[in-house]
């Protein structure tokens, strides 16, 4: 299962922390100023997804660099167009003498067109960018498949979709056989769709397919984090193509209803146009996030409120 939490307080900026369970693993969404985030958290993140690089979602990337130096791990950032740029010029801009090479590896992915990414390494204490290949998808690990859009903010705006691989679970209440390696043996042929392996159960061979109906294949959980965006029809057509029918997905809703004006200004959302959006592509859960900073707890009761009456659809 994958679940996030806003780290940010209502006054701050914005970071969104992922999280897998049963596994030490985190990815970060934007790095804006988050007190919540915690030093031992930000030291299990393996990979950072930037949006853009607007101050409010960037400016808190040296703090987390900060506790991620000396770990000697490879670290993904993945960002928009001219990311390593702006990553090269943040990290030169400190003293690294005392800091050896394998202090830690970034490997920043630029996302450029949505085949198009470029992958480049930066390390200390140097820090001199080095493309080492392009290639045509964003990011995949062994838990999850990272899909995203390209919005317009007046600059790219990376949205990003983590979709949790899919799982196949044993139903020992439907099997008399006693358990064993067939098990993730049988697992490993229905992955494989291999339906005429062998599958050796105490003294007796099986065919893998007569016994995959003991299993079950669970849907992956899909979570989306779109941050700043235009409200256009544009937009609206590249969030349904990825974000349908999500499991959950957090969308900024910077601007309340009656200041929408300054939400076209500023290439922003308001609150009954996040929560339209969200109705439209069919998501089970949605929560507007990334509220401007002007506004009080009671602004922030009143995005709520017409943010869910649009997307109830009423
Ligand atoms: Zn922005
Ligand atoms: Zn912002």
């Amino acid at each position: 299962m994958i679940q996030a939490e806003i780290k940010s307080l209502l006054k701050e900026d914005i970071s969104i922390l992922i999280k897998i369970s049963n596994s030490g693993k985190h990815y970060l969404c934007d790095c804006g100023e988050a007190s919540l985030l915690t030093v031992k958290e930000i030291q299990s993140v393996s990979a950072v997804f930037i949006s853009h690089t607007h101050i409010d979602h960037f400016s808190n990337f040296d703090g987390i660099f900060r506790h991620q130096i000396g770990s000697g791990e490879k670290i993904m950032v993945c960002g928009p167009k001219n990311i390593h740029q702006q990553i090269e010029a943040r990290l030169k801009s400190y003293t690294w003498n005392l800091v050896d090479e394998n202090a830690i590896e970034y490997e920043i992915r630029e996302i450029v067109s949505k085949e198009e990414i470029n992958i480049y390494t930066i390390r200390p204490p140097h820090w001199n960018l080095e493309l080492i290949k392009k290639q045509n998808f964003l990011f995949e690990d062994e838990y999850v498949n990272v899909d995203f859009a390209i919005l317009d903010h007046k600059t790219d705006s990376i949205a990003y979709l983590f979709k949790e691989k899919d799982s196949v679970t044993f139903n020992e209440k439907d099997s008399a056989f006693r358990k064993g390696k067939w098990i993730s043996e049988l697992k490993t042929a229905f992955e494989n769709n291999d339906p005429d392996k062998d599958i050796q159960i105490e003294e007796t061979i099986y065919k893998a397919s007569d016994l995959f109906h003991f299993l079950i294949r669970n849907t992956g959980f899909k979570l989306g984090v779109i941050m700043d965006h235009n409200v256009c029809e544009d937009n609206y057509e590249k969030i349904k193509t990825v974000f349908k029918k999500a499991d959950k997905v957090y969308i900024e809703t910077f601007y309340k209803d009656e200041d929408q004006e300054f939400a076209k200004i500023n290439y922003h959302s308001f609150a009954s146009a996040s929560g339209k959006i969200m109705n439209e592509c069919e998501v089970k859960e949605a929560v507007p996030i990334h509220f401007s900073r002007r506004y009080v707890e009671s602004d922030k009761q009143e995005i709520e409120t017409a943010f869910y009456k649009a997307f109830q659809g009423n």
